[in-house]
């Protein structure tokens, strides 16, 4: 159990480094609209978006119930949300896009793939080789996260729903608007984000944690930068907006 909690630790000081040098930096994750071919051979973003989350979708459920540590109702929800969430974006997502002739950079590819492996498995193996916890799930803090977790969801799916309808057969960026768009550059990102709050929520554990912590680190400086590319390419991009907190950041 130490050798498991360090491990999440150092995966934590990993996350806040990486904000931090992508926020100090300005580095723009290279794909969708920051797309780059310098870092590297390309693959199809269809298949990239497919490969990076497959990790995620197998790895947690197979830990979890593989391990001998009691299952419980929590345990099940716990790998029911993953499930909801996973099966979606590896499954159904990638195949939404409307970009057909986009490409993403390999190198992006494999760190999404270390990224979705080491927070499947640290989620599924403490689920399935360390918890000893019998906990009910009529427990305040299980209620309030589901709750937040299917209103992240919500926004989430219709803010992606909403960007991908945007494309009809072109590869033109438009201003979205209308909902949460009014107030924030990516509702998208807001909604995954109190998605693994709501997660964290329920699983009150290290790995949960680690994994809300992980999708700040990743999300906050990805719509910061949306949030200017707006600004800089829309001469019309509403100055109110915010990048990804409704009145706030
Ligand atoms: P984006 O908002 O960059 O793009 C989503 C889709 O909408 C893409 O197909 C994009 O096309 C298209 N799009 C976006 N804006 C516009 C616009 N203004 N006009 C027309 N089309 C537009 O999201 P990501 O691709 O970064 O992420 C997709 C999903 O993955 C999100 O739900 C996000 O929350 C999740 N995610 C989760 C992470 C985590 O750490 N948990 C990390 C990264 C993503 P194009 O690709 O051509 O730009």
């Amino acid at each position: 159990m130490i050798g498991f909690n360090y491990f999440n630790y150092i995966w934590i000081a990993i996350a806040v480094v990486t904000f931090l040098i992508l926020v100090s930096f300005n580095i723009k994750a290279p794909y969708g609209r920051h797309s780059n071919s310098k870092w590297g051979p390309m693959v199809s973003n269809k298949w990239g978006w497919f490969l990076m989350e497959l990790p995620a979708l197998v790895l947690m459920p197979a830990f979890s119930l593989s391990g001998p540590a009691p299952k419980n109702n929590l345990t099940f929800l716990l790998i029911g949300l993953w499930l909801i969430h996973y099966g979606f974006r590896t499954l159904i997502f990638p195949f939404k896009l409307k970009t057909t002739t986009k490409t993403m950079p390999v190198f992006i590819v494999i760190c999404a793939l270390v990224f979705n492996g080491v927070n499947g498995f640290l989620n599924g193996y403490y689920l399935g080789f360390l918890n000893q916890d019998n906990e009910s799930i009529l427990t305040l803090n299980v209620i309030i996260g589901i709750g937040v977790f299917f209103l992240g969801m919500f926004i989430n799916r219709i803010s992606d729903r909403k960007l991908i309808s945007l494309r009809k057969n072109q590869d033109k960026y438009l201003i979205p608007n209308g909902g949460l768009f009014n107030y924030i550059s990516c509702p998208n990102y807001f909604g995954e984000i109190l998605e693994w709050l709501g997660f964290m929520l329920i699983a009150w554990n290290l790995p949960a944690v680690t994994f809300f912590i992980w999708t700040l680190s990743n999300l906050i400086p990805r719509s910061l930068n949306h949030h200017k590319w707006y600004l800089d390419n829309f001469e019309n991009y509403p100055k109110n907006r915010k990048a990804v907190i409704p009145f706030v950041w």
